[in-house]
């Protein structure tokens, strides 16, 4: 039979993975755990993350050296990235969410099996970053998947990425199997899959965008106009027009068989 030596009993304890209220007698503590179903499962869980193997720009750097000899994910028990959604646990989104690219990572999350994390890393994932209000990044992958843990940076250090990591580890020990989405009938449902197309941010609103997230001022300035304010420049009826028959096509297209 295996067995615990007092130190590492008074370090389980610690660490909250024993039982808060059945006390084991000291005699039997090198031999006889008691502990809950929710502390063991949560404990396998998060320490066998799996994270999928994909990377979007420089931030993936940084989670590369995450993972390699200096840093060392095989501390959490994740060292082997997983090149199938099927076998991930973690969705690691590092780095610069296009427009072209957002689609393809909401369908890889939704083939990723419950239970799932999203961790967002650095400032591009998490908000657009530099590229916020580019014509060609989204603002944020939290628009699109539901995010446990963001990490700021630009880029984040691998020590952030760890910290985030922790924090996740902390969110799934805060689990009980018997709430949990995936084991009860309402499991969390399908991420729509967003188009390609006409969509998410307008440049010619670029103003309205301008007044909205900075205030008046910054519209103004921008414009050079000084203490005139600068009214928003609204679609014209053929535009909304012709972006409606173009998103139609598409989505004609999209239910054609392949
Ligand atoms: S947050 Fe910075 S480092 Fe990360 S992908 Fe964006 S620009 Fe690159």
């Amino acid at each position: 039979m295996a067995s615990v030596d007092p130190a590492g009993f008074q370090q389980l304890k610690e660490q909250q993975y024993l039982h808060d209220q059945i006390t084991v007698p000291a005699e039997l503590q090198s031999n006889v755990l008691v502990t809950t179903l929710d502390k063991a499962y949560n404990w396998s869980r998060r320490s066998s993350m799996w994270p999928l193997l994909f990377g979007l720009a420089c931030c993936a750097i940084e989670m590369i050296a995450t993972a390699a000899s200096r840093y060392d994910l095989s501390r959490f028990g994740m060292e082997v990235m997983r090149p199938s959604p099927r076998q991930s646990d973690l969705m690691i989104v590092s780095g610069t969410v296009t427009k072209k690219m957002v689609p393809a990572i909401v369908r890889i999350y939704n083939q990723m099996a419950e239970p799932r994390y999203v961790l967002s890393m650095g400032a591009c994932a998490t908000g657009g970053g530099p590229f916020k209000e580019g014509y060609n990044v989204v603002s944020g992958i939290d628009k699109y998947l539901p995010v446990d843990v963001y990490v700021p940076g630009c880029p984040p250090t691998p020590e952030a990425l760890i910290f985030g990591l922790m924090k996740l580890h902390e969110k799934v020990e805060r689990q009980s199997i018997a709430k949990v989405a995936w084991y009860r009938k309402e499991s969390s449902g399908f991420v729509p899959v967003p188009i390609l197309g006409p969509d998410i941010f307008d440049p010619r609103q670029i103003q309205l965008i301008r007044e909205n997230t900075l205030g008046e001022g910054a519209a103004s300035r921008s414009s050079g106009g000084g203490e005139v304010r600068v009214m928003p420049e609204l679609l014209s009826d053929d535009v909304k027009q012709n972006l409606e028959a173009i998103r139609t096509r598409y989505l004609a297209k999209m239910k054609q068989p392949a």
